[in-house]
């Protein structure tokens, strides 16, 4: 028998209007065990069945409305693929088979890079499916092995503890990927994310058709070289920046796989470098600004505005006139209205005429439901700077 949760209507209303999380504040008779529970409404009607949190702001997140279809390991599988048929044509070895709430999988994350496999778990109710989840994945996608990058710190949100662990076969520590035309190497273990940003893959093939042959390329946050990997294709010569060292000289691996010797690595703050480039009046035909989330919170957003606005302004002033500027943000905080303007505060203190070409989001791995926005962070903009 499965445990019963109650909800107010509010809470019944989350649902019918496509959004799967209820809050604690929407729970009128709780459960005391995390796991898959019987959520019913005000007047005892079956509205599905759902994840329970205890400890976490967010007690419910809906699997299933049908109130009597199993939740076992045949049902993990048949959500699964049905994420995998949405990924049909996806050009790369390495791409997120599961994004969440987006795939009606409220907070699991399933990213496959070649032949292994990365996971997160991400609520103390999908924690308690872990076994079935598991074999599910192994009969759905046969890796060679499943790692559990659990070290994020939601999971504290949840009361789990966090973790790397190795829960099925091996998983390398480098894993080499092909990304359309470009290869590099996967760090699953220790990368950012689950060992690589999946989420700009499209982004990245967009931006190394914006090269001109013979041009010149700037990536500003460059982590492991992925923009200027793809930038390197065509250009005479590409700037990779990063504070990270450690990141460059994985980006140097990276470049040497792909045979390429026109990109230059270099440590430094990518807003004190701008500046100095700028001063010394060098320009590129491609610049590319793909930074970390400067709002990580709601309340660190005006700071941030103000971290975005610099950053673009600065990255404006270094292009060739005729040329691109390719800027994104992955602040969830940082709605489109608010990014866009940002973008055009900046291009006003440019003294740069500046049109707006095209705007990119997420891939079709990284599917974004309106009703969820929660689902959707990553915004670009390709900007010509005349
Ligand atoms: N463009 C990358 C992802 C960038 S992640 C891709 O598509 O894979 C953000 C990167 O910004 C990290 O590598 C981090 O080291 C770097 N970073 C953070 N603050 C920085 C700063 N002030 N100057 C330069 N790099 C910075």
């Amino acid at each position: 028998m499965q445990p019963e949760v109650r909800v107010t209507r509010r809470g019944a209303e989350r649902w019918t209007r496509g959004h799967p999380w209820i809050f604690a504040s929407d729970l009128t008779r709780p459960a005391t065990e995390p796991g898959v529970v019987m959520v019913t409404g005000p007047t005892g009607r079956p509205l599905g069945q759902a994840l329970f949190s205890p400890r976490s702001e967010i007690q419910l997140r809906l699997l299933e409305t049908r109130p009597n279809v199993a939740i076992d390991r045949d049902w993990w599988r048949e959500r699964i693929r049905a994420a995998l048929t949405r990924r049909e044509g996806i050009d790369a070895t390495a791409f997120r088979v599961v994004h969440g709430e987006g795939d009606g999988l409220p907070s699991l994350i399933i990213d496959r890079y070649d032949r292994w496999v990365v996971a997160q778990l991400l609520s103390a109710g999908l924690e308690t499916r872990r076994a079935e989840l598991l074999a599910a994945i192994v009969e759905e996608l046969d890796p060679a092995g499943i790692l559990l990058r659990n070290d994020v710190s939601v999971r504290r949100h949840e009361g789990l503890p966090t973790t790397v662990e190795l829960v099925h076969g091996t998983v390398p520590t480098d894993i080499e990927i092909r990304e359309g035309s470009i290869r590099y190497l996967a760090a699953p273990w220790t990368g950012q994310k689950t060992g690589a940003f999946l989420d700009q893959r499209a982004t990245r093939d967009r931006a190394g058709r914006l090269m001109p042959a013979g041009g010149t390329g700037l990536d500003c946050f460059s982590y492991h070289g992925s923009f200027a990997l793809h930038l390197a294709q065509r250009a005479r010569s590409v700037v990779a920046l990063d504070a990270s060292g450690e990141a460059l000289a994985r980006g140097a691996v990276n470049a040497a796989l792909n045979r390429l010797e026109n990109i230059t690595w270099r440590e430094a703050d990518a807003f004190e470098e701008l500046r100095a480039r700028e001063r010394a009046r060098e320009r590129f035909d491609v610049v590319v600004i793909d930074p970390p989330a400067f709002a990580k919170t709601k309340s660190a957003l005006p700071q941030a505005r103000r971290g975005y606005k610099e950053i673009n302004l600065r990255g404006m002033r270094v292009v060739a006139p005729g040329g691109w500027l390719l800027t994104a943000s992955c602040s969830w905080h940082l709605q489109w209205p608010d990014f866009l303007s940002v973008v055009t505060d900046a291009a006003a203190d440019s003294g740069r005429r500046i049109t707006m070409v095209e705007r990119l989001g997420q891939p079709a791995d990284h599917p974004e439901v309106l009703t969820i926005p929660e689902t959707g962070y990553l915004k670009a903009v390709i900007l010509r700077v005349d």
